[in-house]
Formats: C-alpha cells, sequence, structure tokens
C-alpha cells in the first residue's frame, strides 16, 4: 500500500519524529487515547529503531512479557503501532524543525513543510564515533561502533574482520561480543579504561565465558595499520605500553543523545544530559514539542525507553485535551558538581499536577558513597545515602523531594564519606 500524502487537510495532530520503541510506543498510546492523526516520520527503510539490527535477546519482557531478538521486537512494536491506527512514514528524514510544531521533512520524492499541533521528539543515541574519542594512530579500514558491525552483520550478513578488539564495557558492548559470535568473529579483547566492568553483574560474566580476555585500566592508545587495522597500542595499569594484534576495532558505547534537530533548531539543550530541556511531562522549551526514550539522556534499555514512550503519549494526549498547565512557572533542577552527569527532567513546571515524572533520573560521573542532597537558597531540603556507579540509573522519587510549591531553583550536590 502507498504510504500516505503527508501534506493537506486534515493537519496532523502529531508528528512523531523517530520509529524507535519510544517513538512507536508514544505513537500508539495517542492512538489508543484517541487523538486523530498521528504520524511516525523514521529515515531509515523499516521503523523500529535500533532493536532492528540487535539480531540477539533479551528484548521484550516488558512489552510482551517474553523475551525476543531484536528484530522479532521491533516487528510486533511496529503491527502493534499500525493496529492501532497510526501512520508510519519511511525513509522520512526530518531535517529541521521550527516553533510551533513545523517540521522540514526530506523524503525520497523530495522536502516537504510539515506542520502538527504537537511533535513527539524520539530520535534515541549514537554511540561516540572514533572522531570524538580522540584516539591516535593510523585512519584505516575496520573500525566502527557497535551499532554499524550490527547492521553489518545482521542486516547485511557481512563480516568486517576476525579478530578484533572491543573498546569499552558498556551492556552495548557485550551486544557487541553477541554479534561477533553470532558472525563467527573471535574478539582478541575486551579493553576498558576503568579499573572495573562497567555494567552490571552478570553480563560482566560473559566475555569470560565466551572466551575473551577482559583487560581492565587499560587505555586504547594507537590504531595501527594500513589500509587495514593490523593491532592496537594499549597502556595498562601500570602505565606501560603495549600491542594486541588484531584486525578490527569496535568502540562501543559512550552514548549521547542524537539531539542534532534540537541543536540546529531552537529547542533548549542540556549539557548534561546531550538532550533537550524537559519538565515533568516531557515538554520541551517550545511546549509544541515533547521527547522521550534515549534521547532524554543516555542511556537505557529498550524496554524503558518503550515505557517512558508510552508514558509521554498519554501525556500529549492530556496536553491536546487541554489538561497540562501553561508552561509558565516552573522549578528549576540543576546541578554543577562535577560527580553528577545530569538530573533530568531539568524543571518541574507548576503549578504541579498528578501526572507527570514519578522520578527524577541522575547519574554519577564516577565511583562515589556518600550522601546525595537537594538544596535551595534555605538549605538542605532533602539526603539520601547513595553508593553509586558510573552509567548506572539513579531514581529519586519527585514525591520523597518535598519540593516548595512555587518557582525557584533546586541544586543537587554530593557530600562524599571520607575513608
Ligand atoms: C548496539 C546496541 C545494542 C543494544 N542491545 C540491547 C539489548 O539487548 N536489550 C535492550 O533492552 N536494549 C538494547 N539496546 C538499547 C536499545 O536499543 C535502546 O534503548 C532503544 O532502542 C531506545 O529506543 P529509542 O526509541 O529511544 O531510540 P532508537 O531505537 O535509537 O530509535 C530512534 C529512531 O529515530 C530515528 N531517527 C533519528 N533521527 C531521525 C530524523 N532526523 N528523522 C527521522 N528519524 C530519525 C532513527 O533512525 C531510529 O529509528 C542496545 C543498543 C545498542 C546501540
Amino acid at each position: 500500500m502507498a504510504d500516505p500524502p503527508l501534506t493537506g487537510a486534515p493537519r496532523i495532530d502529531v508528528a512523531v519524529i523517530g520509529g524507535g520503541p519510544a517513538g512507536l510506543a508514544a505513537a500508539t498510546a495517542l492512538k489508543e487515547a484517541g487523538i486523530g492523526r498521528v504520524v511516525v516520520l523514521e529515515r531509515e527503510p523499516q521503523a523500529g529503531g535500533i532493536p532492528r539490527h540487535c539480531g540477539h535477546p533479551p528484548f521484550g519482557m516488558r512489552e510482551f512479557g517474553r523475551i525476543l531478538r531484536g528484530p522479532v521486537y521491533a516487528a510486533r512494536l511496529v503491527a502493534r503501532a499500525e493496529r492501532a491506527g497510526v501512520e508510519i512514514r519511511t525513509l522520512a528524514t526530518v531535517a529541521g524543525i521550527r516553533p510551533g510544531g513545523h517540521l522540514l521533512v526530506a523524503l525520497p520524492e523530495g522536502l516537504i513543510d510539515l506542520a502538527a499541533r504537537r511533535v513527539t521528539y524520539a530520535t534515541g543515541v549514537r554511540e561516540t564515533p572514533r572522531a570524538a574519542r580522540l584516539i591516535g594512530g593510523a585512519r584505516v579500514q575496520g573500525v566502527m561502533n557497535t551499532g554499524a558491525l550490527q547492521s553489518m552483520v545482521y542486516l547485511k550478513g557481512r563480516r568486517p574482520f576476525r579478530r578484533p578488539v572491543i573498546i569499552g564495557s558498556e551492556l552495548v558492548a557485550f551486544s557487541a561480543i553477541m554479534t561477533c559470535r553470532h558472525a563467527g568473529i573471535r574478539p582478541v579483547a575486551m579493553i576498558e579504561a576503568a579499573p572495573r566492568i562497567t555494567a552490571r553483574w552478570p553480563a560482566a560474566l560473559y566475555p569470560r565465558l565466551a572466551g575473551v580476555p577482559l583487560l581492565t585500566g587499560t587505555r586504547l592508545l594507537e590504531i595501527r595499520g594500513g589500509p587495514r587495522v593490523t593491532g592496537v597500542s594499549v597502556a595498562g595499569p601500570d602505565g606501560q605500553k603495549r600491542e594486541i594484534a588484531c584486525d578490527g576495532v569496535v568502540l562501543s558505547g559512550q552514548f549521547t543523545p542524537e539531539a542534532s534537530l534540537a541543536r540546529l533548531g531552537h529547542l533548549a539543550l542540556d549539557p548534561g544530559t546531550g538532550g533537550p530541556v524537559v519538565d515533568q511531562w516531557g515538554r520541551c522549551s517550545d511546549p509544541s514539542y515533547f521527547a522521550t526514550g534515549n534521547l532524554l539522556r543516555p542511556v537505557e534499555t529498550a524496554g524503558w525507553s518503550w515505557a517512558e514512550g508510552r508514558r509521554c503519549g498519554r501525556w500529549v494526549a492530556e496536553d491536546l485535551a487541554g489538561r497540562l498547565p501553561a508552561p509558565s512557572g516552573a522549578l528549576k533542577l540543576e546541578t554543577s558538581d562535577p560527580r553528577l552527569k545530569y538530573v533530568m527532567p531539568q524543571r518541574i513546571a507548576l503549578p504541579r499536577s498528578g501526572s507527570g515524572m514519578g522520578d527524577l533520573q541522575l547519574r554519577v560521573t564516577r565511583p562515589v558513597r556518600g550522601e546525595l542532597c537537594a538544596l535551595n537558597e534555605s538549605g538542605i531540603l532533602w539526603r539520601r545515602k547513595i553508593h553509586a556507579l558510573p552509567e548506572r540509573r539513579m531514581l529519586v522519587p519527585l514525591a520523597d523531594l518535598a519540593l516548595p510549591g512555587g518557582a525557584g531553583t533546586i541544586r543537587f550536590e554530593i557530600r562524599e564519606e571520607t575513608a
């Protein structure tokens, strides 16, 4: 069936930018809430987001009550959205955003302007590429992020190398090992600069089970070779330089939100999360735009992003029904503590009502043991003992904070325990 035209009456009620788990969940929830025309704009040939090329489990427990491989999970999310009446337009890249829900969309047939009453912005995250990691050495073939490796292996059936090193130990690095094993690729080492692995147990057991040596406290210095990778130089925990022979490098993790549209457009961005500044409903600095999923902050699982998308869809529906307060006053939530990476949402719109995010999401930049404190000009409002590690979610129930009713600023900081 041909894709429906995007312009002309009736005007689109909600345009969803990005057809990953969060965008599809938001769109489905909007239709279930009775919203008229909901269109997902997805730049790839198929919707489904990152799981489309994660040919391994585990996806779908929260959404479908069973463990699925990524492509099956993605296809189920698409089918559910279509059944609910969502229009999914693929090969539709949103190339610009403008105030009031006006989008510039690149389609195979050319550029069009699109107007929507509300926009749900759900473009996910990307792994940090080589150039931004300041890795020395040769510019050679065979260096890629996990996402690119997965598209080659699962979508194109290619084997880009046979003996790569994997850099990083976030959860996604274990996806890289699974992808390699699927393609008959044998990683020669997993290299982590920190003294311990980043992902939670039991993921930490996986490299050993898969026979991949894990080198913690080890830093990648240079990539060698030409025209293809022939090895890497690393510095170990003792500072000594050593060479590892390999024919590829997988740069995993170090996610940043895919927020180019906000950066090039008019939405306020938070340097902590790298995503748009939002209030407790995911509403951006332009109230026609709502953000959800991993775009809000790096990085959560597909199930978490899906659940956020669903809630956001309901909040957008509430807003269309005039049930969210106009964004006039707000409490600002912020941190200048270098041990805290971010606090999200960054604003609590006033007056507060029953709906909206129940928790603040925070992360630390390094291992910390101490007290997390919320302060305003009158002093400490709230405190809680924490033992936190980087890239691990920290949640603070908003109800616990006893936030003041009026506008103002709440700062978050950590008071560390001394040994
Ligand atoms: C390699 C890898 C392996 C992973 N493995 C697992 C796992 O095993 N289990 C798990 O639970 N989670 C896993 N995750 C995490 C999971 O994939 C994400 O949490 C989830 O996909 C986030 O959903 P999202 O909708 O926020 O973003 P995404 O899935 O990234 O979707 C965003 C969508 O927006 C589209 N888009 C971006 N910009 C534009 C634009 N300008 N115009 C139109 N469309 C646009 C993209 O093409 C994409 O389809 C993995 C992630 C990666 C990178």
